[in-house]
């Protein structure tokens, strides 16, 4: 397996460090508003990641935090008259929430930064005790000029950083560069007792501190947004690596920006769609296609016109494969199974799952993957439209298979839901007003109708087959003819 390694700037073999185990690291949001479909692209992509190491055979452990002290909790406190704590608490709930509604496997680990504020005054401490970190007042800082590998991360020289660093007011750093580790308690804020005076964390504290403490280090992998990988990344792996010695992550991952006309979506920009709102309106698995059609690495465009694409393809794919499964259980019996149409969606089907497993397999392309599925998706239909109501049973079956399979590996399912979870009751009066059924199933129910629908029109008893799908019409169920017979849905 291969993945795209940015410290390296380079793809290589992935070999975790313990063999058959992945310790994985994913920056969590900070939770003071509902989260955007950019930062939702950001832990879909790591969602998906996870489970394909899952899927080649890894036992993955995956740890993300919950940023809950922060600037921007303490103004959204200020603004709307509440305690940071409660901004925080909704906040993490409507992400948690947001996140299970968009197929989000839970991490194992998700720590919260104001639960951890004993370990990161650990870690400074002894980043003091060593001389890479220096108090200034109640503040204490990193400096950056005495961690000789700062900027390995993100491949930036730091004389070139230099230009760009900023000094806040109030601050008193000895260099442009340096970064807060600890701030000095200002009034209105939450704080915390340290043995520099009441306070709270910086930003970059926090991740380094859980990593050590849930994961231990080396990690394999650790993965945000490329937004993240200056100075947030850069600062975490400087401050693990200068206190704990060794390397902070084996492997550093970045996803690319999710765009609305050209430009990254944000909050600052104003230029935002919060997952909730789009998760009110669309389905969560369309959203998943859409964003996977495009490899994780890219700037991906959005617009609400792809997303109703989406819609409709994941439509085509679930239609393709419920004819399959309908045409695998309603095949003739001792239909022959092996005619030159069924062996070469045989083949097909083969191939996509080989061609699939390739893409995922070289750093997680999940674009080339779905492009292998939806080839399928198409031999499926050529294969049931020749082949009518003579399919052959077994090859369907493992082209529908195959295809929930795919999908299910990307966390999207395209399994025909069972047909009796569908069908209202009524189905089983009807049949048994129309005397052909007398059992409690409604799915044998309505197949006893479509029969007895079918006996009529082939007696040319035009007005029973029409009684019969009217009475349906009115239940508020159709008799669709497809390749593979006749059934009966909801309309
Ligand atoms: P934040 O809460 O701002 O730290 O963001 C949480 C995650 O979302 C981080 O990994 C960011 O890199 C990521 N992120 C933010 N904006 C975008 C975007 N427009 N596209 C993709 N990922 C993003
Ligand atoms: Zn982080």
């Amino acid at each position: 397996m291969k993945i795209y390694d940015t410290s390296l700037r380079a793809k290589v073999d992935f070999e975790p460090l313990e063999p058959g185990v992945v310790r994985m690291y994913v920056c969590g949001p900070t939770v003071y508003d509902q989260i955007h479909i950019g930062n939702a692209r950001t832990f879909l992509a790591f969602d998906v990641i996870r489970r394909w190491l899952t899927a080649r055979g890894y036992k993955v452990t995956m740890a993300q935090n919950l940023t809950d002290v922060d600037d921007k909790i303490i103004r959204r406190a200020n603004e709307t008259g509440r305690t940071t704590e409660e901004v925080s608490t909704t906040f993490a709930d409507a992400f948690i929430e947001q996140m299970h509604r968009f197929g989000i496997l839970d991490p194992d680990i998700r720590p919260r930064a104001t639960h951890e504020i004993g370990p990161m005054i650990e870690m400074i401490s002894r980043l003091i005790e060593q001389g890479h970190a220096y108090r200034s007042g109640s503040d204490v800082f990193f400096s950056v000029r005495s961690d000789p590998d700062y900027g390995h991360v993100s491949g930036r020289d730091v004389d070139d950083q230099l230009a760009g660093a900023r000094v806040e007011a109030g601050e008193d750093k000895r260099d442009p560069l340096d970064f807060v580790l600890w701030k000095a308690a200002k009034p209105g804020e939450p704080t915390w007792d340290s043995p520099w005076g009441p306070g709270r964390p910086g930003w970059h504290t926090e991740c380094s501190a859980m990593v050590h403490r849930y994961l231990g280090m080396p990690i394999d992998i650790h993965g945000g947004g490329s937004d993240l990988a200056f100075p947030h990344h850069e600062n975490e792996s400087a401050q693990a690596e200068c206190c704990w010695g060794g390397t902070f992550a084996n492997h550093w991952m970045h996803t690319g920006m999710l765009l609305v006309n050209g430009e990254k979506m944000s909050k600052s920009l104003g230029n935002f769609f919060t997952l909730k709102d789009v998760l009110d309106e669309y389905p969560a698995e369309a959203l998943r296609l859409l964003m996977l059609q495009t490899h994780y690495r890219s700037s991906l465009d959005f617009s609400f016109e792809r997303l109703s694409g989406a819609v409709g393809t994941l439509e085509r794919v679930r239609t393709a494969v419920a004819n399959l499964s309908w045409a695998a259980s309603h095949a003739p019996e001792g239909a022959a199974g092996a005619d030159e149409a069924a062996r070469e969606l045989g083949e097909r089907t083969a191939q996509a799952r080989e061609s699939f497993f390739a893409c995922m397999d070289d750093d997680f392309n999940t674009a080339g993957a779905l492009a292998a599925a939806f080839d399928l998706v198409s031999s499926s239909n050529v294969y049931l439209d020749a082949a009518g109501t003579a399919a052959a049973a077994a090859t369907a079956r493992a082209a529908a298979d195959c295809l929930t399979e795919l999908f299910g590996y990307l966390g999207i399912d395209v399994a025909p839901k069972p047909a009796t979870e569908e069908l209202p009751e009524r189905c089983l009066e009807i049949a048994r007003e129309r005397g052909c059924y007398e059992g409690d199933d409604v799915n044998e129910a309505a197949e006893a109708l479509v029969r007895l629908r079918a006996d009529a029109r082939a007696r040319r008893d035009w007005a029973t087959a029409d009684a019969i799908r009217d009475e349906l019409s009115q239940a508020g169920l159709t008799i669709e003819d497809t390749a593979g017979g006749a059934r009966v849905r909801r309309s």
